[in-house]
């Protein structure tokens, strides 16, 4: 919460002279050491309405509403105290110190930045499949009797072997915290960069949008641990909210939807022609520990 001291309220009122603020609304005339108008808020023939320049007050003698420009702001445009406060910063060019709106402004930035590292990785693991080093990669999609056009609509990639996607994300820009962030690196404890998916073959997870949101990652030589190793849920992505291949199965002419439990499940479909199909990420846990129930 953004605390509102006295000299910020000051400086605001100081900013905002009663009698300019008022004369936005009431006509005022003159009257000794005072301004007098037609009250807004009752209803009147002749002006009871008194405006103060000097004590920087207004009351009526009508009604007996008065108070301060805050109050007058209030009762006026229909606002809080915060908002009124706020109006009027604007109105008189007051910067308010850090608010709850900077704080919304950081997160929706660091999301931005998650996302746009999702995507880069897509691109970088995918392209990495079709060059040498993705070697065991290629073995396993050709058993798989994966095809050219499945792999390109899934965007399946490879990823790197140690710290190929930190290196890479470092030269594209990203900042340490916003790519640990995304889950995609982990710190070790000498405060290594090291790569979360290694050796392994990668399936993007991509919003409805068509936004990559996170990754699973299958391991391709039996002697790594874990059958699967998937993202960790954070801000842009959760298992709950998110179907994997659902940015697919969207664009089917089928409405309705086939659920699967796992990603190559949805994937030999897709081969087959049947495009309406999805495959759930909230029993992801069952996958990383490989136990019998995994079908992938
Ligand atoms: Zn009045």
């Amino acid at each position: 919460m953004v605390q509102y001291n006295d000299d910020l309220k000051q400086e605001i009122r100081n900013a905002n002279d009663i009698v300019d603020v008022i004369s936005q609304y009431v006509i005022l005339k003159r009257s000794g050491r005072n301004f007098m108008g037609l009250c807004p808020f009752h209803k009147e023939k002749s002006p009871s309405f008194s405006v103060s320049a000097d004590k920087q007050y207004y009351h009526c003698f009508g009604c007996g509403k008065g108070g301060d420009v805050f109050a007058f702001i209030m009762e006026m445009e229909k606002l809080s105290f915060k908002e009124s406060l706020e109006f009027l910063a604007e109105r008189g060019h007051v910067r308010l110190p850090e608010t709850n709106n900077d704080e919304f402004n950081k997160k929706q930035y660091l999301m931005d930045r998650m996302t746009k590292i999702n995507l880069e990785t897509t691109n970088f693991f995918h392209e990495r499949l079709y060059t040498p080093v993705a070697k065991i990669a290629q073995d396993y999609v050709k058993q798989r009797k994966l095809d050219n056009h499945t792999l390109k609509a899934f965007k399946i990639g490879y990823s790197g072997e140690y710290n190929e996607l930190y290196t890479f994300l470092k030269e594209k820009g990203f900042k340490d915290h916003e790519i640990l962030a995304t889950g995609l690196v982990n710190q070790n404890e000498k405060g290594e960069f090291i790569d979360r998916f290694r050796r392994r073959l990668m399936f993007p997870i991509i919003s409805a949008t068509g936004k990559p949101v996170a990754f699973g990652g299958r391991r391709l030589n039996d002697t790594d641990k874990g059958k699967y190793i998937n993202s960790n849920e954070n801000l842009v992505y959760s298992k709950k909210r998110h179907l994997f291949a659902l940015n697919l199965a969207k664009q089917s002419e089928d409405k309705r939807i086939i659920l699967v439990e796992g990603y190559m499940d949805a994937i030999s479909l897709y081969q087959r022609g049947i495009d309406n199909v999805v495959a759930s990420l909230r029993n992801s846990i069952n996958r990383r520990t490989g136990d019998a129930t995994s079908k992938v």
